[in-house]
């Protein structure tokens, strides 16, 4: 029997192809095994921060140097630019785009294209969370989503519902519905919006309760709000990503979007019927980022009261347009910022 190993870097949808690859790779016949061990070797990466892409390729040295004399075969997928896939091709490191079954059967060498097509499609049922949409249109400045998942495609609301179901006689009682900038979904060919499904999916017959994530703020809607709020099904929490508090820095990372509107949006969902989490993301140490545009995202942090936030210290990456401005705030003084606004969330 032919054993792998899988690592997965990033986000929620990462974690989502990496249920979806364990799936796979056991109905084919791998065992899953040590990193030390494995015949096949599959990293799942995120293109998101250089750090990340930096953490890949520190994983196939130390995996090279693991395995000494054995030649395991090693496969990135995920968020990957094609800089990147040129320099992972130089190590003997091979790119497989996860929505072509196919690649990865020429790649392990694996004859039944079509069994394995199908099993990949089919894992994506065995976890709890089911993308919605894919790719992104918005070219945030420090990400590199839309280069590496290409523009926004949202899926077909009846193909949603019907994984859904199936999640729901297997038992599932929560499930995520994933989307880069899920808030703008809108189904290819009625126009039906996520306010929608929602309503959609609080009509279905069993006892669950649906999350989503991630929200653009430009993208969110009163129809999103109320659903959330008098929709029984939907779970009472909203993940909108601030990124920043400063104006200036919102521009910069072409986040169209101000503070003003940002806390309007959190006003709309505060004063709606019942309490409603608000989650976020947020990233210090941004290029231009002075202590008068931190202190307003602390300002942010304050008002808002979020339930948890997601904290990330800004790291350039390569093939963003946020690249060129290079990483001018110290490793220390992210550090600090950080500790503050984790200090705000954690209630120290
Ligand atoms: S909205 Fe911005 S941060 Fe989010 S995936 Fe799109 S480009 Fe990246």
């Amino acid at each position: 029997m032919k054993t792998y190993y899988l690592h997965v870097i990033g986000c929620q949808q990462n974690e989502h192809d990496g249920v979806r690859i364990h799936h796979l790779l056991d109905k084919i016949g791998f065992q899953e095994t040590t990193k030390e061990k494995a015949d096949l070797i599959i990293i799942v990466a995120c293109a998101v921060r250089q750090t990340a892409v930096d953490r890949v390729f520190g994983l196939v040295n130390n995996i090279r140097k693991a395995q000494k004399n054995k030649n395991p075969k090693i496969i990135v997928t995920g968020c990957v630019i094609d800089n990147d896939k040129k320099k992972f091709k130089a190590r003997q490191v091979d790119f497989w785009d996860i929505e072509k079954p196919e690649q990865l059967a020429k790649l392990i060498d694996f004859k039944d294209q079509k069994s394995l097509s199908k099993l990949l499609r089919e894992g994506a049922l065995f976890s709890s969370s089911v993308p919605i949409m894919f790719g992104c249109n918005n070219f945030c400045t420090y990400c590199a989503t839309a280069f590496t998942r290409g523009r926004e495609r949202s899926r077909n609301i009846k193909d949603v519902i019907s994984d859904i179901k199936k999640l729901i006689e297997r038992g599932n009682s929560e499930i995520l519905l994933l989307g880069e900038t899920i808030d703008s979904y809108k189904d290819p060919e009625t126009g039906e919006t996520l306010d929608i499904l929602f309503e959609k999916l609080n009509a279905l017959d069993g006892d669950f309760i649906i999350s989503f994530t991630s929200n653009h703020p430009k993208d969110m809607t009163d129809e999103i709000i109320k659903a959330v709020a008098t929709l029984p099904k939907i779970k009472k929490e909203i993940h909108l990503p601030i990124q920043s508090g400063s104006d200036k820095i919102l521009k910069a990372m072409n986040r169209p979007y101000d503070a003003k509107t940002y806390l309007k949006i959190v006003e709309k969902i505060r004063t709606s019927k019942v309490p409603i989490d608000i989650t976020t993301d947020v990233i210090v140490g941004f290029p231009g980022e002075d202590e008068d545009d931190f202190q307003k995202t602390v300002e942010i942090f304050k008002s808002v009261g979020y339930k948890t936030a997601y904290i990330n210290k800004y790291s350039p990456r390569y093939g963003t347009a946020a690249y060129r401005l290079g990483d001018p705030i110290p490793w220390s003084e992210k550090q600090r910022r950080w500790r503050i606004l984790n200090d705000i969330i954690t209630g120290k």
